[in-house]
């Protein structure tokens, strides 16, 4: 009875206690050298944990142990799309995980091939299987054999956003965005009742972002382009004037600007400016190892 009486009593504070969120950013740069930055990658801490990775360019593994973060906590890694500057670190953080306790399921999702590109699944196996991979010597981490196992899924192009992975207060939802001639995803990831939305690289001709963000907590959005891009560029990546109308059309809370590189680095004031022409709330600019909690 007293038993029962003290579950009624905490109850309704269970119910109330929300996880921690804290994002990490891990790489705020594009694919250059030069600007002393790692490339792409993030980190969702949740209760003190590093639960979900999010790309993993060059200089982002260092990044990580930094971070303090542990690759035995990971649940999830998210990649954006297979460029270098979004996934080069890949196999050293699958290498360290042979030093440490990790063990389970390490579950990978990316963009599913085009004819330009491989799918997630062709690109792990080509780098780790057995008789195909670059490094097959890490191969035991796909057939069962080493105590973590990467589970790679291919996620196919879509323009309605899906749930990829749900599992306790996490839920991950996916959707395609254009970034020239390569599969591209952009992902939400909400935990409890705080939200956030990784753009990826794309140059908003979907319009699936806005939709994808709605009232999203932080919304990180690449800053790879200043003002007044055209051509190729503009193709790939979005001006400060999309990433501001997106920003606003979703009710973002907060923008946190990354992949930043040598050409938007020195022009945060412009940029800033031309984001203001549509989204009043918070902007930050991303540093390496810069942390936002929820
Ligand atoms: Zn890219």
């Amino acid at each position: 009875m007293k038993k029962l009486l003290l579950i009624l009593l905490l109850s309704p504070l269970l119910l109330l206690a929300q996880p921690t969120v804290t994002l990490q950013v891990l790489g705020s740069d594009g694919p250059e050298s030069g600007d002393k930055r790692a490339s792409s990658g993030y980190l969702i801490w949740i209760d003190g944990k590093s639960k979900i990775l999010i790309d993993f360019g060059g200089g982002a593994s260092l990044r990580f142990e930094e971070a303090g973060a542990r690759i035995q906590d990971l649940e999830v890694i998210l990649l954006t799309h297979l460029h270098v500057v979004h996934t080069a670190d890949l196999p050293a953080l699958l290498k360290s995980s042979f030093f440490t306790r990790a063990s389970g399921n390490l579950h990978l999702y990316g963009p599913d091939k085009n004819s330009f590109m491989p799918s997630t699944k062709s690109f792990v196996n080509r780098l780790f299987a057995e008789g195909k991979g670059a490094w097959q010597y890490l191969g035991d981490h796909l057939d069962g054999r080493a105590t973590l196992q990467l589970k790679a899924h291919n996620i196919s192009k879509n323009l309605k956003a899906k749930v990829i992975y749900r599992k306790g207060d996490i839920s991950i939802k996916a959707v395609s965005v254009h970034h020239g001639p390569i599969p591209a995803i952009a992902y939400r990831i909400d935990i409890g009742k705080k939200s956030i939305t990784f753009s990826g690289d794309m140059n908003g001709e979907y319009h699936t972002l806005e939709k994808l963000a709605k009232y999203t907590n932080i919304l990180v959005a690449h800053n790879a382009i200043p003002k007044g891009s055209k051509g190729v560029a503009a193709k790939l990546h979005m001006t400060p004037y999309t990433i501001g109308q997106i920003a606003k059309i979703s009710g973002t809370k907060m923008l946190v600007l990354s992949h930043r590189m040598l050409r938007t680095l020195g022009k945060e004031k412009e940029t800033k400016s031309e984001i203001r022409k549509y989204y009043k709330g918070n902007i930050k600019f991303a540093d390496d190892k810069s942390r936002y909690k929820l």
